[in-house]
């Protein structure tokens, strides 16, 4: 089968592998339709690394994925042959104290799709994966919509955890890339329309604007602190920092009222931030960190089939298996308008 390995910095081949089989019971084989290019996947291609966890070439990357059962083990009973399947790239081992506790997102032994020293990812033909990945939605979803499901899924915990009370809610979001996106999308399906959205780049800002977003702040042209002032005169209630940069934190300080939630999704470059411990203090602003998801795959496909999402509206580009490089090019270099790429199989 055909599968795309990080070959060095900014370097990848497409390989001739042999198609993975299945050793457990609980085991399917899917044959990939669909595979979103993440801003970690571009982490490990440009950068080798996020944080401590380190690229071993060659290295196989990819985790948002949609594909059809193409084989199931003999123990398998939630999805069978020919179904379409969202994949959840994550798979925890379901006894040790955080699984038990409700909290397979960060199991002691998690292993994810396309992260080093893991699982091998899904640029490719076929994966296999243990069936309580596999969540089926022949009918309801595309394989596009159905591999968007992993990014909206993140925007949906991300939305969760900030527990916003009231649809009155003043919300400000820093980066309207696919995660920036996604938890606009929530926000605008439960209600909440008070949005602003910060970005350099115009291009995503006006994505931004035709997803929902009630105001725009460039923070290159414009000062955010008086552009949210100036919206906002009690500043705001939750800031979600979705961009990785240390600015967006400085502001975010700076413009949220005091007793405010500060919710961090970005993934900072270089894994250290500089907080205004002052200011922190004197608002008692709460952090709240998120770490992926944790069980909000149904919530996302439930948002997505019922109407309430239209998450297909971050996809840009679409390429091939053999283009996947051009893909990732676009995707890091912020060209031609790239928001979302999909590799189409
Ligand atoms: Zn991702
Ligand atoms: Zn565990």
């Amino acid at each position: 089968m055909r599968k795309v390995v990080l070959t060095g910095i900014r370097e990848m081949e497409l390989v001739d592998s042999a198609v993975p089989e299945i050793k457990n019971e609980n085991e399917v084989k899917i044959k990939l339709s669909s595979i979103g290019v993440c801003g970690s996947d571009i982490h490990y291609y440009a950068e080798g690394k996020i944080g401590s966890q380190v690229v071993e070439y060659p290295f196989p990357v990819g985790h948002e994925c949609s594909g059809v059962i193409e084989e199931t083990g003999a123990g398998v009973t939630n999805v069978k042959v020919g179904d379409l399947v969202v994949v959840d790239p994550s798979v925890h081992c379901g006894e040790c104290d955080q699984c038990l506790a409700g909290r397979p997102h960060t199991c002691r032994k998690n292993k994810f799709l396309g992260c080093p020293g893991q699982l091998d990812g899904c640029l490719s033909d076929y994966i296999v994966m243990p069936d309580f990945t596999c969540f089926p939605v022949n009918g309801k979803l595309n394989p596009v919509q159905a591999a968007l499901i992993e990014p909206l899924s993140i925007g949906v915990y991300t939305v969760k955890l900030a527990q916003i009370k009231s649809t009155n809610s003043s919300v400000g979001i820093f980066g309207a890339g696919p995660i920036g996106l996604s938890v606009l999308m929530k926000l605008l399906a439960d209600g909440i329309t008070n949005i602003g959205m910060i970005e350099p780049l115009d291009y995503r800002l006006e994505k931004a604007k035709e997803v929902g977003a009630k105001y725009l702040i460039n923070p290159d042209t414009e000062n955010v602190e008086n552009e949210i002032a100036k919206q906002e005169g009690l500043l705001l209630d939750v800031v979600f920092e979705a961009s990785g940069e240390q600015e967006a934190i400085t502001n975010a300080i700076n413009i949220l009222k005091p007793g405010g939630k500060l919710v961090l999704v970005g993934i900072p470059p270089d894994a250290q931030y500089i907080f205004d411990m002052d200011q922190m203090r004197r608002k008692e602003l709460m952090v709240i960190n998120v770490r992926r998801q944790n069980h909000c795959v149904e919530e996302a496909i439930e948002q997505v089939v019922s109407g309430k999402i239209d998450v297909e509206k971050m996809v840009t580009h679409t390429f091939t298996l053999e283009e996947s490089s051009v893909a990732f090019d676009i995707v890091e270099g912020y060209k031609d308008g790239a928001i979302k790429a999909m590799i189409d199989l």
